[in-house]
């Protein structure tokens, strides 16, 4: 029960979600809907026939087909894809695939202003964000920004089938992250705390379901509906140390991005649970147990979580650059981040050793 002091912004983004079984089916109706005539396909080189797919079924709809999306949306890239879309005079953009995809097409809108229809593959949650990270000079930079956000969406599960399910339930483990950081953000607020739990609870199910059984649709289905309301909870609030982190990390080392998550999300949580008890009780609830961090790595023991971030490929001499960036670094943390506790937790997190309690 909210108490009464309750006070909150809630600013939900316009955009139409068809949450959809088949939904591949009506890129063209949505298209129409939008009044493009003239689509530029994007899709990364390891999905391509799903492109091509998607082309047929457009028809002369689709005039160009990008298979070159990378992770980190180098502006090398865009600027490719661009000279293709103003060849090809495109008026509009339907990105088939994980976060990397989707990244390249808020770019390409970034630039262009062209609409975009979006159906994700994966369980990253960027289409249902404002934000965008480009890569330009080996410095990976992100804003937040109305011009990326994609008009219209499509979640058609059918599309998450080939992704297997160790990774899937990585992902899942990413989407989970932002359904938890949103539990503690300074701007969140209850709808957003009810999506986020919701979010925890589905996934938390839905990803060992997944590794039992990977072709059950109706457990990718569920994943799908946990990733799209933790990607809407990341689309609303503002994300604490753990997003930082990843970030700081991605970018320096190069880490795999759901698998950085999947490690590291306990860590985090563990360094903030004595600051944020209404968090951790609701992400208690969400996953039935009475301590979240150990049922986290419970979870990520089931999904086949890689064993630190040194089995990621990070350096052990990398962790002092990573705490002189992010301590005492501006962004919203229900702890302060100071540099001890910091490099306590980095160090565990890159052995691999249980979270050490941090206060
Ligand atoms: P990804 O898009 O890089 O995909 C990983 C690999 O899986 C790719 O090779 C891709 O071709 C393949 N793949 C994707 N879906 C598949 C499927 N269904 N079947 C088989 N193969 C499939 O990975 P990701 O984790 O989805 O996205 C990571 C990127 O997204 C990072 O660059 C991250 O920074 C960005 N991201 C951005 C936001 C945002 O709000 N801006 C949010 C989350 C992630």
């Amino acid at each position: 029960m909210p108490d009464s002091s309750l006070s909150f912004v809630h600013e939900p983004a316009a955009q139409r979600v068809l949450f959809q079984p088949g939904g591949f089916s009506r890129m063209g109706e949505e298209a129409d809907r939008l009044g493009l005539r003239r689509l530029l396909v994007l899709t990364t080189k390891g999905q391509a026939r799903l492109g091509e797919a998607a082309a047929d079924l457009l028809g002369e709809r689709a005039v160009a087909l990008y298979p070159g999306a990378v992770m980190h949306t180098p502006v090398e890239v865009t600027d490719d894809a661009c000279a293709l879309a103003a060849d090809r005079k495109a008026d509009g953009i339907v990105a088939i695939g994980g976060g990397s995809t989707v990244g390249l097409s808020k770019a390409i809108a970034l630039r262009t202003d062209m609409q975009q229809i979006v159906l994700p593959t994966t369980y990253a949650g960027s289409e249902m964000t404002d934000l965008i990270g480009q890569t330009a000079h080996g410095e990976k930079k992100t804003e937040r920004t109305r011009k990326v956000r994609q008009e219209t969406v499509i979640y058609d599960v059918h599309l998450t089938m080939s992704l297997p399910a160790s990774i899937s339930a990585l992902s899942g483990m990413n989407a989970i992250a932002h359904a938890m950081e949103a539990m503690y953000a300074p701007d969140g607020n209850p709808i957003v705390s009810l999506m986020a739990e919701e979010a925890v609870s589905v996934l938390n199910a839905a990803l060992p379901a997944i590794i039992d059984a990977p072709a059950s649709v109706e457990h990718r289905n569920r994943a799908l509906y946990g990733a799209w309301l933790a990607g809407t909870c990341l689309g609303s609030v503002t994300m604490g140390l753990h997003h930082k982190l990843c970030h700081v990390l991605g970018g320096k080392f190069d880490l795999p991005h759901a698998e950085m998550h999947t490690v590291l999300l306990p860590y985090s949580l563990a360094f903030n649970a004595k600051a944020a008890g209404d968090a951790m009780e609701r992400m208690g609830r969400a996953m039935g147990a009475h301590d979240p961090v150990s049922a986290l790595r419970d979870l990520q023991a089931r999904c086949g979580a890689p064993a630190g971030l040194h089995a990621l490929g990070m350096p052990a001499e990398g962790i002092e650059d990573v705490v002189a960036q992010v301590a005492h670094a501006d962004f919203p943390n229900p702890r302060a981040v100071e540099a001890d506790p910091l490099r306590v937790m980095l160090w565990a997190a890159h052995a691999g050793n249980p979270p050490p309690d941090l206060l």
